[in-house]
């Protein structure tokens, strides 16, 4: 996995995307959402959610209502805007949202880097174990965790 930082355009692309996804499904993108979204999506690496409460505190100069945050990060998370990676607490935003329910993330456990991947015949497997067990699936995210290019070669 080789370091690739997002450009700007990549990021106004994927900000204007969940606002249309936001405007077409009624959903209210309001200040809050959009400004952790931002510090989400514009972080290159998983952020965790304290670090998102710092932000936000400089961003509007006062103290952050730490539920009001959470909601937030709760209601980008159910849209898909933003996936949690559970082995690490943090968070990152996607790229691709509403393109792929399922994707799965690569992990380096020394820099943090991470690239998030789709793959539709895993999700074809995913799908089908859940069918055989008789299980409905609410949310898959897959973590694999390893060492990146740079870190490997240390
Ligand atoms: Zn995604
Ligand atoms: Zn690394």
């Amino acid at each position: 996995m080789i370091k690739k930082e997002k450009s700007i355009t990549e990021l106004n692309a994927s900000i204007s995307r969940v606002d249309e996804i936001c405007r077409s499904n009624n959903l209210g993108f309001t200040d809050i959402r959009r400004q952790v979204f931002e510090i989400i999506i514009k972080n290159n690496k998983p952020i965790k959610a304290y670090e998102i409460l710092d932000e936000i505190r400089n961003i509007t100069n006062k103290p952050s209502h730490p539920p009001t945050v959470y909601r937030a990060i709760d209601f980008l998370i159910e849209n898909g805007f933003v996936h949690k990676l559970n082995s690490i607490n943090s968070f990152v935003g996607c790229f691709h949202p509403k393109t792929h329910e399922e994707c799965y993330f690569l992990i380096c456990k020394k820099c943090n880097l991470y690239q998030e991947c789709c793959d539709d015949s895993l999700k074809d497997r995913i799908s089908k174990t859940a069918v055989h067990n008789k299980f409905v699936i609410s949310n898959t995210t897959l973590e694999i965790e390893g060492h990146c290019l740079d870190c490997s070669q240390k």
